[in-house]
């Protein structure tokens, strides 16, 4: 097999995890990479692990969105969905299994396979239990709420020519820079293309609609679309509530806008653009003190590390 690259590409995640912090983007990106095979107590191998954590929202809301894919494959494929039932129990398990493994630190092991949880790593984000049941139970009620939507129903009247995506990894270029989209669910509909995206908490309007825009222009750009014909809608599944977007020429200028700056910030920390080579000194720290409480990166990051913290040979 072929040595996989760093190739420099952004993403929407990539773009805000570099304005919180250069460093974390630093770690995130440069220092856990290789990591996956890197022998145990490596610094890039502590990077990789600690880069796959996650806060307690996050995990479940991951985990509701693997469930969703499992039912949408599902239907696409066999053209019925699993019952609730089914669904609601092979998601307990999940979160069952996942805290227990995670509690117990197997996340350092598989890192991959076993999702780590960063309430479980750092003693400062530790919770009591009835925010675990919390958790637990709004993860439940997420699948519920889906199974008794109107999304539900047009899903389940779908031709299988009509699905487009279901969570795939999609890209497209913007000025020559690879663009990374994943879009939770795309389909036909007589007006053009329908875009769904999952949300499993409380979204920030703002955001969301950024990132619709950027979905809605990889549409257009991919399938070559009118943006007049891309419907992009987030379906809130804690509140039911459905909202929908529509986004012109003059919304994707303004993407590209953001993306030139944010990459152009990126690049000029970089040691060296072509050979996308980066060291950890050239990536500040963020000055406020905000985005590091639930920084995954913290027991190795300079500004809160102490030697008994670190898990890496320097
Ligand atoms: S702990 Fe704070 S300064 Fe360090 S990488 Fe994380 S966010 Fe940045």
């Amino acid at each position: 097999m072929a040595d996989l690259r760093n190739e420099f590409s952004w993403s929407k995640s990539r773009g805000e995890v570099f304005a919180e912090c250069p460093r974390k983007y630093f770690y995130s990106y440069y220092g856990a990479w290789g990591g996956w095979s890197a022998k145990p107590n490596s610094k890039e191998r502590t990077l990789y692990v600690l880069k796959q954590l996650m806060t307690r929202q996050m995990w479940a809301g991951t985990l509701v969105h693997n469930c969703l894919r499992w039912i949408l494959t599902t239907l696409r494929t066999t053209g019925s969905a699993p019952s609730e039932e089914a669904a609601l129990s092979a998601l307990g398990r999940r979160l069952q299994v996942d805290f227990q493994n995670s509690g117990e630190g197997l996340y350092w092991e598989n890192p991959k396979k076993i999702p780590g949880l960063l309430e479980h790593e750092y003693d400062h984000l530790e919770v009591e239990d009835e925010a675990w049941a919390r958790v637990f139970q709004r993860a439940l009620e997420a699948i519920t709420t889906f199974y008794h939507s109107e999304i539900f129903q047009t899903l389940h009247s779908l031709h299988p020519d009509d699905w487009m995506e279901i969570e795939r990894l999609g890209q497209f270029e913007v000025d020559t820079v690879k663009v990374w989209v994943q879009l939770d669910c795309a389909f036909h509909i007589r007006e053009g293309l329908q875009v769904i995206d999952w949300k499993t908490g409380r979204a920030d309007l703002e955001q969301t609609r950024a990132q619709l825009a950027l979905y809605a222009w990889y549409a257009s750009q991919t399938w070559n679309l009118d943006p007049a014909t891309v419907f992009p809608s987030e379906i809130n599944l804690r509140t039911g509530e459905t909202i929908a977007h529509q986004f012109t020429e003059t919304d994707f200028e303004r993407i590209r806008q953001t993306i030139a700056q944010s990459v152009a910030a990126m690049r000029a920390l970089l040691d060296d653009v072509d050979q996308n080579l980066a060291t950890e000194d050239r990536f500040p720290m963020s000055e406020s003190d905000e985005p590091c409480h639930t920084c995954a990166f913290r027991r190795v990051c300079p500004k809160w590390a102490t030697p008994a913290d670190a898990h890496a040979d320097e």
